[in-house]
C-alpha cells in the first residue's frame, strides 16, 4: 500500500536513558539561595526533528547545551518556557501543583509560535522522574521548593523565518526560597503609559520568551521612578492588564457594600495564570474566611474606576499572583504624575489576598489536601 501516513514518535518515557552526573555537587544551604541562580545535578532534554519526531528522552548532567550560531531561537525567539513549583514535605513526600496546566499552556504556546507539540502526560511523567532524581536538593524550609523550568527551543541551523524543523526540549530545576523571607512587603507599581506588554491580536496570552525582553526596559525605567513593577494598561482608556510578570486582583467596595474581587478577562493580551485560576476558584467557592458577601468577576478594569474607588474610600486590596510571589500585595501605583494609595493591613496583606494566600500554600505544600496537589 502506498502513500499511508504514519504518525512520527510522540514523546515516549519508556525510551528514557538516564546519565548519571559523575560529579553530584553539595546542595547549597536554604538561606543562601537566590531566585534562579543555582540548578540541580540534571536536567533532561528530548530533542526533536521534523523527519523523525520527539527522540529519546534523556535526562543528562546539568550543563551547556551545543548550539550552531545560525539555530532559529537565537535570531527569532523560538523560545517559550513554564513555570511551575515542587514541594518537599516533612516526611520527604514531593508535589507539584497543578502541572496538567503547565503541559497545556506549554502545548498552546509551542502550537502559536509554530514549534512541535507533544503529549504533556508524557513530559510530565518525565519531569516527576528528574524531580525525584535531584530529590535531595528541594530544601524542607517553609517557603522553600523546586522551581522547574520546561523550555522548549526551535533549533534549526539556517538563518530564514519559519516553522524551525528540528527543536529542543529541556527541563531544568532550580532550588528556590520564599520571594518574601521578612514577611510580606507591599510593592509600588508605575502604571506604565510609555509602553505596553501585549496588544490585542499579539502574543501576551502565550508564555513565550519573545514577551519578556521587552519588558526589561520598561522595568528598568519603573525602577529609577521608584517603583518595583510595571502596572502594564492598554489602550487609550488605560485597562489594567497584568502586574510585572503576574496577574492582578482589585477588590472594590460596590454602592450597595458588597466586595467585589476582579481581574481581567483572558482576552489575548492576559498570560492564564494557573495562580490566577486557583486564586479565581478559591474565591468562587467562597472558602472560609472570605466575605459572604463576596462576588468575583472577570472584567476590564480602567485606571479611572481604580483611582476613583481609592478616592472614595471604596479601593480594598490590590494585588499582584504568579507563580514565583504566589501573592504580592500593592501599596501604590504612580498614574499620570500622582500617587494612588491602596489599603493594606499590619501584615502587608488586604482581607481576602490574606485567606487566599493562607489556603493556596496549604494546597501547594499539601497541609491542606486536595487535587491540585499531585504526588512526584
Ligand atoms: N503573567 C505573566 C506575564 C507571567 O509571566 C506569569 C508567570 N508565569 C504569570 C502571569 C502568572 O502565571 P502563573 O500563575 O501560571 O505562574
Amino acid at each position: 500500500m502506498t502513500g499511508e501516513l504514519t504518525a512520527l514518535p510522540d514523546i515516549e518515557p519508556s525510551r528514557l536513558e538516564v546519565i548519571d552526573n559523575p560529579s553530584p555537587r553539595p546542595t547549597p544551604s536554604s538561606s543562601s539561595l537566590v531566585f534562579g541562580k543555582v540548578f540541580t545535578d540534571h536536567m533532561l532534554t528530548i530533542p526533536w526533528t521534523e523527519a523523525n519526531g520527539w527522540d529519546a528522552p534523556k535526562i543528562v548532567p546539568y550543563g551547556p547545551l551545543s548550539l550552531e550560531p545560525s539555530c532559529t531561537v537565537l535570531h527569532y525567539a523560538q523560545t517559550l518556557f513554564e513555570g511551575m513549583k515542587a514541594y518537599r514535605n516533612d516526611a520527604g513526600k514531593v508535589t507539584l501543583f497543578r502541572p496538567d496546566m503547565n503541559m497545556k499552556r506549554m502545548v498552546t504556546s509551542a502550537k502559536r509560535i509554530a514549534l512541535p507539540t507533544f503529549n504533556g502526560d508524557a513530559l510530565l511523567e518525565l519531569i516527576k522522574i528528574l524531580i525525584r532524581k535531584d530529590k535531595h536538593w528541594i530544601p524542607k524550609d517553609p517557603g522553600h521548593s523546586l522551581y522547574v523550568r520546561p523550555t522548549l527551543i526551535g533549533t534549526q541551523r539556517a538563518i530564514g523565518v519559519g516553522p524551525p524543523n528540528e527543536a529542543l526540549l529541556f527541563v531544568i530545576c532550580s532550588p528556590v526560597g520564599p520571594y518574601y523571607p521578612q514577611g510580606f512587603k507591599p510593592v509600588a507599581l508605575y502604571g506604565t503609559t510609555e509602553y505596553i506588554r501585549a496588544a490585542p491580536g499579539g502574543t501576551g496570552g502565550y508564555k513565550l520568551g519573545a514577551n519578556y525582553a521587552p519588558g526589561v526596559v520598561p522595568q528598568k525605567e519603573a525602577a529609577e521612578k521608584g517603583y518595583v513593577q510595571n502596572l502594564w494598561l492598554h489602550g487609550p482608556e488605560h485597562y489594567l492588564t497584568e502586574v510585572g510578570t503576574m496577574n492582578m486582583f482589585i477588590a472594590f467596595k460596590t454602592a450597595d457594600g458588597q466586595t467585589e474581587l476582579v481581574t481581567p478577562p483572558l482576552d489575548g493580551m492576559i498570560l492564564p495564570g494557573v495562580t490566577r485560576d486557583s486564586v479565581l476558584r478559591l474565591a468562587r467557592d467562597k472558602i472560609a474566611g472570605l466575605p459572604k458577601d463576596l462576588i468575583v468577576n472577570e472584567r476590564p478594569v480602567t485606571m479611572n474606576e481604580v483611582k476613583e474607588a481609592s478616592l472614595d474610600g471604596r479601593l480594598v486590596e490590590l494585588f499582584g499572583a504568579g507563580t514565583a510571589a504566589v501573592i504580592s500585595p500593592v501599596d501604590r501605583i504612580g498614574y499620570l504624575g500622582e500617587d494612588i494609595l491602596i489599603p493594606t493591613g499590619p501584615d502587608g496583606m488586604g482581607p481576602i489576598s490574606r485567606v487566599i494566600w493562607k489556603e493556596l500554600i496549604g494546597r501547594q505544600t499539601g497541609s491542606i489536601p486536595s487535587d491540585w496537589s499531585v504526588t512526584v
